[in-house]
């Protein structure tokens, strides 16, 4: 009956787009309210399934950056942790250590920063390939270090990167590079700022103790924060 009514009002307003945003709401109100208090929990952004249209969005653009990947069923893992509209990400435009299944907007976000972040400043400040991205994982149900919330490691919606290794052999840790020589300062500092650019939060050694040796980039939270 409600998208019956939204259908007509949209129908009569003429415009395709106003007809299916007044479908998507009224779809939404048609959840009974039992169920809807369940899906919106407040300290909880909105978790996308593998089966959602915007997971389908983000695997196109993924796909489009010449990422190989395989779609993984929406699981959930007790303790709050749960891996919603995840990939095993299988191939980008470099090696990869250490990959695991994250959600799709950490896959597309890292797929493209890799692709237009760190390769580009491996040859501006080294004049080098980078040839492997090293990273300390995605997935793992934890609590954030110091607090009783859960990461979004526990989300499968992070990623770690520890270390860059490049064609000359040399090899750039988070750890050892960022209070290192000028251009491992340089570069560290410049692929994080790419970072701040595609994540929502995005910390490194400046954040704290607990970051000395890698960066932690995480698609939860309401974004915008760099450090
Ligand atoms: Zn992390």
């Amino acid at each position: 009956m409600g998208v019956m009514v939204c259908l007509k009002w949209g129908r009569e307003l003429g415009l395709a787009l106003i007809a299916a945003l007044m479908l998507s709401a009224c779809a939404g109100d048609m959840i009974p309210a039992g169920k809807r208090a369940q899906a919106r929990k407040p300290s909880t952004p909105p978790r996308y399934g593998v089966n959602s249209a915007e997971f389908r969005q983000c695997a196109a653009k993924l796909s489009s950056l010449g990422a190989r990947f395989t779609p993984l069923p929406d699981r959930s893992f007790g303790g709050g942790c749960t891996a919603y509209g995840a990939v095993q990400l299988d191939q980008i435009n470099v090696p990869v250590q250490g990959l695991g299944v994250m959600t799709c907007p950490v896959a597309q976000n890292f797929a493209a920063w890799a692709l237009y972040g760190v390769a580009p400043a491996a040859r501006i400040y080294f004049g080098v390939e980078l040839v492997r991205i090293d990273t300390f994982g995605t997935y793992n149900c934890r609590v954030i270090a110091g607090s009783s919330r859960l990461s979004e490691h526990g989300r499968a919606n992070a990623i770690d990167i520890s270390g860059f290794l490049l064609a000359d052999g040399r090899r750039i840790s988070v750890q050892n590079g960022w209070n290192g020589d000028a251009a491992s300062q340089a570069f560290l500092r410049a692929v994080r700022t790419s970072a701040c650019r595609r994540f929502r939060t995005v910390l490194s050694p400046d954040y704290n103790a607990a970051h000395h040796d890698h960066l932690h980039f995480d698609m939860g939270g309401r974004g915008g924060y760099c450090r």
